[in-house]
């Protein structure tokens, strides 16, 4: 994109008093207020086989658990589909041979292994938290995933993603003053990532999907057709399908197969154009319950992301003088 369209510079707002009514918002509301009345929420014990865990995962229709230590009789961690990827890309031999440390680990040697390169204790946030310093856990420690975790009896009540986080704004967000910054256009604010995307072709197989989900660390990748236009999207959440379909031992599948045999997903590609106001965008990134649009030109060539990373760090943290997300 044009350099001159998309300004480098993360700084976004002056000191325009709109500029602090989502900070405010999330400052004066807590985790609490945000947390649906009931929900189901899925525990694993780290002695569980990570397979059968994966399994449950599927089965239970969740995306991630927390991990309960037995001997230490406390939460240490959270299992999520990114861990799922890690696995399979670290192990993964050929079609022919049988994945052995999916087949035979637990959740705990996994952990051991792993845990010498990543978070190792469990991040979560209390109840009575704001909703502001959850965005901001969430943001810091580059997680999807934060449990809401009851001081009292130590139980985990709820795990708060940015999507809840975006919805619950989206709908109470209403009662307050429309900020008058919502009507600028996305080619006008820096909300986003707007070079280097992470693609795929839809003629590369799976595992060239996970090495890039592993290296470049995104949560979701445009697929791109030869004339690179954006035909679909794969996001890790996909990658689940590959336990509910047991077919983890064929990642030389094509991305094309890959995403014709999803059992569910989203139809089409939500998209986003330069000139659509960041209202029109929230609105369709709340409405669809997705994570990301693509931004794409007339022609769909992909110029960018916009994930709810993005918009949560320009309308919470941004103003706040914090950059959590691009430090
Ligand atoms: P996904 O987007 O696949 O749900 P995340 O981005 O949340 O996954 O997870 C990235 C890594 O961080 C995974 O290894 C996961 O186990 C770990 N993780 C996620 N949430 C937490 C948390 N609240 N505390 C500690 N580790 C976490
Ligand atoms: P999560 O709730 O784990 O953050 P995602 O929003 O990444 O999950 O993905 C949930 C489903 O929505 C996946 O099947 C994914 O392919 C689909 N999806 C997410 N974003 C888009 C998009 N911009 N266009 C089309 N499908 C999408
Ligand atoms: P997310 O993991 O979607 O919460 O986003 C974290 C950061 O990565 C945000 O700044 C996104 O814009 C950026 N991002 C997400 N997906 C991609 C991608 N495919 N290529 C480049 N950047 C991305």
């Amino acid at each position: 994109l044009d350099p001159l369209i998309f300004p480098s510079t993360r700084t976004s707002f002056t000191a325009d008093p709109d500029t602090y009514i989502y900070m405010n918002f999330m400052k004066s509301h807590s985790c609490y207020d945000a947390m649906p009345r009931s929900s189901k929420l899925v525990i694993f014990d780290t002695t569980l086989q990570v397979k059968k865990a994966f399994f449950a995962l599927v089965a239970n229709g969740v995306r991630a658990a927390p991990l309960w230590d037995s001997k230490l009789q406390c939460f240490v961690g959270m299992l999520t589909i990114t861990d799922f990827i890690n696995i399979l890309h670290r192990y993964y031999k050929s079609p022919l041979v049988q994945i052995y440390e999916l087949e035979e680990h637990k959740i705990e040697t996994w952990r051991e292994i792993y845990l010498e390169y990543s978070v190792n204790r469990l991040i979560s946030i209390k109840p009575a938290s704001s909703l502001f310093d959850a965005i901001y856990s969430l943001l810091k420690n580059k997680i999807h995933r934060l449990p809401v975790i009851d001081p009292a009896s130590g139980n985990v009540l709820h795990i708060l993603t940015h999507k809840r986080i975006l919805k619950f704004l989206h709908i109470f967000g209403s009662m307050i003053p429309k900020p008058r910054f919502l009507q600028k256009q996305i080619n006008e604010v820096p909300i986003g990532t707007f070079r280097e995307i992470a693609t795929i072709q839809e003629s590369a197989s799976v595992y060239e999907a996970l090495a890039i989900f592993v290296e470049r660390r995104v949560s979701a990748l445009p697929v791109v057709n030869e004339q690179g236009k954006v035909v679909a999207l794969y996001s890790r959440f996909d990658v689940i399908n590959l336990a509910a379909q047991k077919n983890y031992n064929n990642l030389n599948m094509t991305m094309k197969e890959a995403l014709t045999s999803r059992s569910c997903w989203v139809e089409g590609v939500l998209k986003c154009y330069p000139h659509e106001t960041l209202e029109t965008i929230i609105d369709r990134i709340a409405k669809a319950e997705v994570h990301r649009l693509v931004l794409v030109d007339r022609e769909d060539v992909v110029r960018g992301i916009v994930s709810l990373s993005d918009i949560l760090q320009a309308l919470i943290l941004t103003p706040a003088g914090i950059d959590a997300l691009y430090s």
